[in-house]
């Protein structure tokens, strides 16, 4: 491979120490930051992201309350759940996990958790704030693609991304990032024609499609950035992205690795945010 690996631990770990202070000064005030994490799911992969969370937030001295409804639950007992939680003084950030049960729109329940305690950006108000310049906790996945380029020195002022991808976790919000940092910005999706020649016209590609081995070497340009944001399990109990990295690592110019890349860093953003709504909320 011969193109950088653009990994994500280092800054992963810059914000969590930066978190970790700011959550011991709140505590110290008074002020515990707590987050919320909204559960109605039986899912393996879910319960395993929960407890990836719970151990991250135990880490930088966040305190995290599972409140876990069942597979069962129903939408009315769900957007309850969140309009409690939104009341709470004592919690300062909410996420709600997916998949909900059969029927339960995410977005509408997202309806439900207080603007200034989205510390996911999942309340479609929140993307739509985004997409208007206005101040508003990105999706962590979506800010992470954006992060790490910066860290890594990647100016985007200018130049052409192509993300692949126009969910509203992740393509549609860091698109809206991306061109709010002046890049030329191309939304692709699966009913994009000719998918390789729109990407390898880019400076920088952001995979985000959930399909393994989606991004070939055909995809990218001679020394492009490529930022793999798939997290797709493998059959052995693995991770791998949307990229070919074999492949795109001979040809790309810096790639971000799976795992290690985006992941680190959307889990110690989301940390970085239940802080920040903490203090926030302790301000307002
Ligand atoms: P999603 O809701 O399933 O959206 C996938 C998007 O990719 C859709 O817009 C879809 O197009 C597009 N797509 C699918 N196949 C395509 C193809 N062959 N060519 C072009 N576009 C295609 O997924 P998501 O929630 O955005 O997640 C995307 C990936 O990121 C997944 O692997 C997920 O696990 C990963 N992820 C990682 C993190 C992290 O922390 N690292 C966090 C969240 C998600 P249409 O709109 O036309 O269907």
């Amino acid at each position: 491979m011969t193109a950088a690996v653009l990994s994500g631990r280092e800054l992963a770990a810059a914000i969590k120490s930066e978190t970790a202070a700011e959550a011991a000064r709140l505590s110290a005030a008074g002020t515990a930051p707590t987050l919320a994490v909204v559960v109605a799911t039986a899912d393996e992969s879910s319960a395993w992201y929960v407890r990836s969370i719970a151990r991250a937030t135990e880490q930088v001295g966040i305190a995290c309350d599972v409140v876990d409804l069942g597979q069962e639950a129903t939408g009315p007992e769900i957007r309850r759940t969140l309009d409690a939680l939104s009341a709470d003084d004592r919690v300062h950030g909410i996420i709600l996990q997916t998949p909900l049960p059969p029927g339960v729109d995410a977005q509408e329940m997202a309806l439900a958790i207080r603007f200034d305690k989205d510390v996911d950006g999942a309340n479609p108000l929140s993307l739509g704030r985004l997409a208007a310049g206005l101040s508003a906790f990105a999706p962590a996945t979506a800010e992470a693609v954006v992060r790490i380029l910066e860290h890594h020195g990647v100016d985007l002022a200018g130049r052409h991304v192509a993300v692949v991808g126009r969910s509203t976790v992740v393509g549609k919000p860091a698109a809206h990032l991306l061109l709010d940092r002046n890049a030329t910005v191309t939304v692709c999706h699966s009913r994009t024609r000719d998918l390789a020649a729109v990407t390898s016209a880019a400076d920088v590609v952001v995979a985000a499609a959930g399909r393994i081995g989606l991004i070939t070497a055909d995809h990218v340009a001679p020394g492009a950035v490529v930022v793999d944001v798939g997290t797709n399990p493998t059959e052995d109990g693995g991770l791998v992205g949307d990229v070919d990295a074999a492949s795109v690592g001979e040809k790309a110019g810096a790639l971000t690795p799976v795992p290690g890349g985006v992941g680190p860093v959307t889990t110690a953003l989301l940390l970085a945010h239940t802080v920040q709504a903490a203090s926030a909320l302790r301000r307002a």
